[in-house]
């Protein structure tokens, strides 16, 4: 199904909800999933309110069950990747507790795979393909970045500089304008490229983590991808970017166990985490005010966010009954802003 067919409805916003299977070695698999359907629909059970009474339901633009795979979810965005090619700007990103597969749809487990690979590395390599495919009537640029926004601070996991500065944030009102100008920005031209580049962001990101553990599941990564065209016949020129993100866990901390650092992290991903659930509501509700400035992620996320640009996002779910409560307040997440 075209995207378009859903932009009147949705002010170009379409809500996906992934579930991950449960582990191997997970041995009590007892689930709030009751049914999924095929049209998007979403039963959870409470697990401390057996039957119907504990049942609530939830509507998608579409639900991944436990066994859908790396390629069936990038089947059913691919056109919407494809437009970034034709000038469009879109943003795809994850939402969910640490632990629901955030990481696996955007990345994948294990990038020697093909078989394994996330949205990032499909997306790329879909890029290349298509601006091949026209290459007898379109140049294409295509150039990445790749951003960590960790306690309101911005920094580039693709420089060499260890100790560098934070970076700052321009306004992307310019058709052409980076949101993070000062960020390393790499040209690619192959897959290959890029799973060289991946590999350093991913490695940077882990660097910050020797203090703190598991710092991923408390920063946003952001991969930007911009393409420039240009048309051979009219000499015209387009730009469309492409951001993808993995944000930080939703999981809610418990203010009464933590202090310092820990509790000053879990605010800041508190704060930027609703920042981002009240640009996409008030873009869902087509109000006249997007308050894009109320956080760093929203800021840098701007130019795919509104306007003509298209927005996907995909709700994570870890199907164990003991997640219950985290999933209910991601699936609250994602009902207020679908
Ligand atoms: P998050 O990034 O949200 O913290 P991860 O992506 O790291 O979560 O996933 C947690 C664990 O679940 C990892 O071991 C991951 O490989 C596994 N996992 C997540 N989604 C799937 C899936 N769809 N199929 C198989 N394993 C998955
Ligand atoms: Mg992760």
């Amino acid at each position: 199904k075209m995207f378009n067919e859903l932009q009147d409805l949705k002010g170009n916003i379409r809500v996906y909800c992934r579930i991950r299977p449960f582990l191997p070695g997970q041995t009590a698999k007892r689930t709030t999933v009751e049914h999924i359907g095929e049209y998007g629909e979403l039963i959870v059970a409470n697990p401390t309110k057996p039957g119907k009474d504990g049942y609530k339901s939830f509507k998608f633009n579409k639900v991944f069950g436990p066994d859908a795979t790396q390629v069936d979810v990038f089947s059913d965005i691919q056109p919407l990747i494809r437009s970034v090619l034709d000038g469009y700007n879109v943003c795809i990103f994850a939402y969910g507790q640490t632990g629901s597969g955030k990481t696996y749809t955007m990345t994948g487990p294990n990038r020697a795979s093909e078989e394994d690979w996330g949205v990032n590395y499909r997306s790329l390599n879909d890029l290349f393909k298509i601006s091949q495919s026209r290459r007898s009537f379109f140049i294409y640029e295509i150039g990445v970045q790749m951003v960590e926004i960790y306690n309101e601070q911005v920094r580039d996991l693709l420089s060499n500089d260890v100790a560098q500065k934070k970076l700052g944030i321009m306004s992307t009102t310019q058709p052409n304008g980076l949101a993070v100008p000062d960020a390393s920005m790499h040209a690619v031209r192959s897959t290959s490229d890029v799973l060289e580049l991946m590999d350093i962001g991913l490695k940077n990101r882990a660097i910050g983590a020797t203090a703190l553990n598991e710092r991923s599941s408390r920063s946003h990564s952001v991969v930007t991808v911009h393409v420039r065209g240009k048309d051979l016949k009219t000499g015209s020129g387009l730009h469309g970017n492409l951001h993808l993100v993995d944000l930080a866990g939703s999981e809610r901390v418990d203010r009464s166990e933590v202090t310092g650092d820990r509790l000053k992290e879990a605010q800041h991903i508190n704060k930027s985490l609703s920042a981002l659930g009240d640009v996409i509501f008030a873009l869902a509700q087509k109000g006249s005010h997007v308050p894009y400035r109320n956080s760093k992620l929203t800021q840098v996320l701007q130019s795919s966010l509104g306007g003509q640009a298209k927005t996907l996002m995909f709700v994570q779910l870890n199907p164990d009954a003991n997640s219950y409560s985290e999933s209910m307040s991601t699936l609250k997440f994602a009902e207020r802003v679908s």
